[in-house]
């Protein structure tokens, strides 16, 4: 007992003298552009919520409607007798709105990724992977045992090279965020699929970010650059834009058909309360239905982003609602965020491991439901603090 107690506690202490210790922050009532932290009334700036979904009362009245007529759990595995039809018709509507022949769900985006990758990849494939995809596509590559190769972020060039040298006896897979969680950047899908065609590669997006906030109708990034139907695999999750829970994989009939018989963390699961995929199917249907969400969520985006590249903040390469502000220093970037909650607003840093040493930031993220009041508020206090901290150098204009 001693010996489990020390281990604990001497690798708790490594993390606080790192100050890579990590808290979880309690939130009393719902997500919303402000919420309830620690007690205190603050600004959300860091949500995924990007449409303002999470707390939508239609949403809710879809679980609450679903609980009435399906109960609450699912009892067993969707294989078993836990197929319900709650589950069924989100899988249609998402088939019909992403314009494939068929979609599964899966419990969350953690367990799509890994269930797709494990099942369809193996020992004797190679993967191909950007640096800074998502963590849940890197595990899912360990666990499939395929051969890794990471190739520099958003790098065409040393992707090429990899390909051109590849030898795999088996399948070869590019996979790609389409939308990068941490930098906010765009994959060169059109490329990305050019060279798949040139080495025969399979290929697969991973659209957590993108599904609901990119394309004309909010199919994501792969309708915005209008690759619809050249995509092997398209992965995506409910837990985001759609304000709800769970995530999908959607692609050809035998491709759905083949995780249903072959991803573990599909079969070897209970299904998700249909009240979840009840408020999934929902937020589905007002992304088709409301598309001034979108609009909204745009015009805020590029009115925070031009804002603060005009201060002069490094806000990296982004193309999307989220908005790094690069600092570097893992304890300026802790330092800046407690400050703008003192002020009452919430963003938070993010420190190495989860982005790479000397990149520490902030990351900021928009939502259609920000007034121009709060982010006129947010910005304000981010060209005060961010001037005393000297992240920002320019002189006042006077
Ligand atoms: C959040 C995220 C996931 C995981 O989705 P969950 O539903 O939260 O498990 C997967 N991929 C990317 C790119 C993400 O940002």
């Amino acid at each position: 007992m001693d010996q489990k107690n020390s281990f604990l506690k001497k690798s708790l202490l490594d993390l606080e003298q790192n100050g890579h210790r990590r808290r979880m922050r309690l939130v009393e009532g719902p997500q919303g552009r402000e919420i309830v932290l620690e007690g205190r009334k603050v600004l959300n700036f860091c949500s995924n919520d990007y449409l303002g979904l999470a707390a939508d009362v239609r949403l809710r009245q879809a679980a609450v409607d679903s609980m009435k007529t399906q109960g609450f759990g699912a009892g067993a595995s969707r294989l078993v007798c836990g197929n319900m039809a709650a589950h069924h018709q989100l899988e249609e509507k998402l088939a019909r709105f992403k314009g494939t022949a068929s979609a599964i769900s899966f419990s969350s985006g953690y367990m799509a990724n890994v269930g797709i990758l494990s099942s369809l990849f193996g020992r004797d494939d190679v993967i191909f992977s950007d640096r800074l995809n998502h963590a849940s596509i890197v595990d899912g590559i360990l666990l499939s045992q395929a051969k890794l190769r990471r190739f520099a972020h958003r790098d065409l060039t040393a992707l090429e090279d990899m390909l051109k040298s590849a030898t795999a006896r088996g399948k070869k897979l590019i996979v790609t965020d389409s939308v990068f969680s941490m930098d906010g950047d765009l994959a060169p899908l059109s490329e990305i699929v050019a060279l798949a065609k040139k080495y025969d590669c399979w290929t697969m997006v991973d659209e957590a970010h993108g599904l609901g906030v990119f394309g004309p109708e909010g199919k994501g990034a792969v309708e915005y650059f209008g690759l619809e139907g050249e995509i092997d695999i398209q992965m995506g999750t409910f837990s985001k834009p759609v304000g709800s829970f769970g995530a999908y994989a959607c692609g050809s009939k035998d491709l759905v058909d083949f995780f249903i018989n072959e991803a573990r963390s599909l079969i070897y699961t209970t299904g998700l309360p249909p009240s979840v995929a009840a408020a999934s199917l929902k937020g589905i249907e007002i992304i088709e239905t409301e598309p001034e969400r979108r609009k909204q969520l745009w015009d805020n985006a590029r009115y925070v982003l031009s804002a603060l590249q005009e201060m002069g903040f490094d806000t990296l390469a982004t193309e999307s609602p989220i908005i790094p502000i690069v600092v570097k220093d893992a304890d300026l970037a802790v330092r800046f965020s407690r400050e703008l909650l003192e002020k009452g607003i919430f963003v938070s840093a993010i420190r190495p491991p989860t982005v790479p040493q000397g990149t520490s930031r902030l990351r900021l993220t928009v939502t259609a439901a920000h007034t121009r009041r709060d982010i006129d508020g947010l910005l304000q206090q981010l060209e005060i603090i961010g001037r005393r901290l000297c992240i920002l150098s320019k002189p006042q204009v006077v």
